[in-house]
């Protein structure tokens, strides 16, 4: 779930219910990217769907848990060395220590988007990048009428409109990586007993264990987060984040139909890579909330500020 108003009036089906020792997670969700191959999920869920911005809940599932099983695996336009697959828990007991209950859903959506949506701007522009590349490479080689296509100055014009926008991306995401640090989650990586936690955290599944054995260490973890980061904070990191995400991603769709323009009926040709990197793009529109979405997501964080 992607918005804190949305989850106020959707029709959630995924539960968490009380049993002694954990919870009984049943819950299916769609467009999981690598849920098929991981080997862990994290699945949102609630304990009482009518009241989900109070009683939602972050459980770990291992693949191989009983009950765990996975659907569909989509036949994706973009990206497709990421699985997106359809993961299914059906009656799926998740010990106490791998859950999380979120005091706060509201507050546990948008640390989320603080952190996902600016490394999104990130991919985005790195597609971008990569077809001006693939652009380049072709021009090197494209002769019309005898004489080199990137002699044009229509083509010239395009590269230099292609280059000037991915730099302004650069600037967008790490802009949303400076706001993480200086405002955001970022903040406790480097305080007290929490350093032990986000790098590592993320790329050690075995330290992943460990602190997930340790509920103190995971608790001070979440208590230095509360402490230093401020609701206000929080929204300006969203609102960075998201603006990061939709304009490198609009960004790299129209580089890419630049891209298009310059190879004209090669574009369709698979060896020059073009199409593929449009096809990579589009999806960066759709994923991570809609572009829409982050729109209003950045005017949100406008308002509160402006407040
Ligand atoms: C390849 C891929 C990988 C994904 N991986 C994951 C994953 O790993 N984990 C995960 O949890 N999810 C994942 N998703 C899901 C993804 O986050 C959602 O599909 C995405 O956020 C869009 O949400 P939705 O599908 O519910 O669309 P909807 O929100 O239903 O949107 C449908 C349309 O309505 C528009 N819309 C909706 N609300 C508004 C509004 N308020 N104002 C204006 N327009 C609006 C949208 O812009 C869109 O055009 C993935 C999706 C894709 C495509």
């Amino acid at each position: 779930m992607e918005d804190v108003d949305d989850l106020k009036v959707a029709r959630l089906g995924s539960r968490a219910d009380r049993v002694p020792g954990g919870y009984r997670l049943n819950a299916r969700k769609v467009f999981i990217s690598n849920g098929s191959i991981a080997r862990y999920n994290v699945v949102t869920a609630y304990e009482d769907v009518q009241r989900p911005l109070e009683t939602s809940m972050s459980l770990v599932v291992p693949n191989d848990a009983p009950g765990f099983s996975v659907g569909r695996v989509e036949r994706k336009m973009g990206q497709r060395l990421c699985p997106a697959a359809e993961i299914i828990c059906e009656d799926v007991f998740v010990p106490e220590a791998m859950t999380a209950r979120n005091d706060d859903g509201a507050r546990m959506i948008d640390t989320a988007l603080s952190i996902t949506r600016g490394p999104v701007g990130a991919m985005s522009t790195g597609i971008a990048r990569g077809c001006l590349e693939r652009t380049l490479k072709y021009l090197a080689q494209k002769r019309v009428d005898g004489r080199w296509l990137f002699e044009q100055q229509w083509v010239q014009l395009n590269l230099a409109e292609m280059f000037g926008a991915i730099q302004a991306g650069r600037g967008l995401y790490m802009d949303a990586a400076i706001a993480l640090e200086s405002w955001g989650f970022g903040k406790i990586q480097s305080s007290g007993p929490t350093n032990l936690g986000v790098p590592r955290f993320i790329r050690k599944s075995s330290f992943f264990e460990r602190v997930l054995d340790d509920p103190r260490a995971a608790r001070q973890m979440l208590e230095a987060y509360r402490r230093s980061v401020t609701t206000v904070d929080l929204q300006r990191c969203v609102a960075i984040a998201s603006t990061a995400k939709f304009m490198c991603s609009d960004m790299a769709v129209r580089v890419c139909m630049k891209a298009m323009e310059i190879l004209g009926e090669d574009a369709n040709d698979p060896q020059w890579g073009v199409e593929k990197c449009l096809r990579d793009a589009k999806l960066a529109q759709i994923f991570e909330g809609t572009n829409q979405l982050n729109r209003l997501h950045v005017t949100r964080g406008l308002l509160s500020r402006g407040s």
